[in-house]
């Protein structure tokens, strides 16, 4: 008989996910399982059997080998799928901030080296370890906020040096951190300065050189486009999709966010693994989504910290059946947090999305933005043992409590990496 490493047992409820496809009464195609009387056994960091406790404990445990983790009193969901983040960055940009609220214009910040020229120029004249120590530090507080799977996006170097040296950061934050990094090449963040009266040039750099090195040494996973009036246009991101889909690289699109450039119809087309923002998406936007099979991926907390109200149309998306996911979009300049249970409150309070929407969208739907739906996202037998257990009664305090921290503790690959008192 198999014996497990860990069980988790005494949880008022473990949330987990079955696919249902098109069946009626399901959060997006899953059917959402509250179990209660249940436990998770663990083992060789997988999820070896999760159901009812007594057959659990009877079939799995062992004394002197198990561990037994009493989740009692507490709530047990599948870790954070964060799939869209900036985290290779040196300094955050507080007084910017405070000078925004003061009411200085983004204009008149960037004219003054704010913005993201002084995120850019941070990353070029930092240290590869100077870096890597800024993103360890900040993969421990994803942890601590129950995120166990981040993506990351490079996009502040700005220059064939600076873009490698970021992805290089993210490659060996990943080795040397319990979070699992996918790890995101986004050279068309912006157009660089040295660049601005020749921007063919910047983006023949990026499709020539920065591209083809950034997946041939195995840097990246997937290429970003910072699709948008006056940054990147819908023409200009086709020719950069089309280098790296040569590269072999998977493709996500920031689309839409102030205004409606095509860009949406465009990521559909191409077959995007994910469409981010949507901001401003179209009908005919949503449309195109929802024959495409790519994930709409919402970012409430950079509308919010950019004082907007201009909040992606959530419910329009599910009622049309596009997959739906949530996450921080974690940058020093309109979105410094870090925080999914968060974002789950701000997807009730401003998109009308259900607690359970908000929890499929933040765990197997972020999953689905990077297309490992089958390993990580959910507590299911054969899956990654990435869970958190909170200290919550159920699952809808997930979103109700706003602005702390119910996590309790983290389980990353089967080995508890996070535990308070
Ligand atoms: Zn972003």
């Amino acid at each position: 008989m198999p014996i497990a490493d860990l069980i988790i047992e005494n949880a008022a409820q473990i949330i987990r996910f079955e696919w249902r496809g098109n069946e009626p009464g399901t959060v997006m195609g899953w059917d959402f399982q509250i179990l209660e009387n249940s436990a998770v056994a663990v083992q060789a960091g997988r999820t070896a059997a999760v159901g009812n406790q007594a057959e659990i404990h009877r079939d799995w445990f062992r004394q002197g080998i198990t561990e037994i983790v009493d989740a009692r009193r507490k709530i047990v969901l599948p870790g954070f799928v964060d799939s869209h983040t900036h985290p290779v960055f040196m300094n955050t940009r507080e007084q910017e901030f405070e000078s925004r609220l003061q009411g200085k214009t983004y204009e008149e910040i960037a004219a003054l080296g704010g913005g993201i020229r002084s995120s850019i120029r941070g990353v070029r004249e930092a240290s590869k370890e100077e870096l890597l120590e800024r993103v360890l530090r900040r993969m421990d507080r994803f942890i601590e906020l129950g995120t166990t799977t981040v993506e990351a996006k490079s996009g502040y170097g700005l220059s064939f040096e600076a873009e490698i040296k970021s992805l290089e950061v993210l490659r060996d934050a990943n080795e040397a951190h319990p979070i699992t990094i996918v790890p995101t090449f986004l050279g068309a963040h912006e157009v660089p300065d040295e660049y601005r009266r020749r921007r063919e040039d910047y983006i023949r750099l990026l499709t020539d050189v920065m591209i083809p090195a950034a997946a041939g040494q195995k840097l990246a996973e997937y290429c970003d486009v910072y699709c948008e009036q006056g940054v990147y246009s819908a023409a200009e991101t086709r020719k950069i999709c089309a280098a790296a889909r040569e590269a072999g690289l998977g493709l996500k699109i920031h689309a839409d966010q102030f205004h409606a450039a095509g860009c949406t119809e465009l990521a559909a087309e191409l077959g995007a693994v994910s469409v981010d923002h949507l901001e401003q998406v179209t009908e005919e936007g949503v449309e195109r989504l929802r024959h495409s099979g790519s994930v709409a991926t919402l970012l409430p907390g950079s509308v919010f910290f950019i004082g907007s109200d201009s909040y992606p149309p959530a419910r329009k998306l599910i009622e049309a059946g596009v997959p739906v996911a949530l996450a921080t979009d974690f940058n020093p300049g309109s979105s410094m947090t870090q925080s999914m249970p968060l974002m789950t409150t701000f997807a009730g309070i401003f998109m009308k999305m259900t607690p359970a929407e908000a929890i499929v969208a933040s765990t197997i739907q972020g999953a689905k933005a990077l297309r490992r739906e089958n390993e990580i996202g959910n507590i299911s037998k054969g899956y990654r043992a990435d869970m958190v257990i909170f200290d919550a009664g159920n699952y809808q305090m997930i979103p109700y409590y706003f602005g702390g921290n119910l996590v309790s503790s983290v389980i990353k690959n089967g080995k508890i990496v996070n535990r308070r008192s």
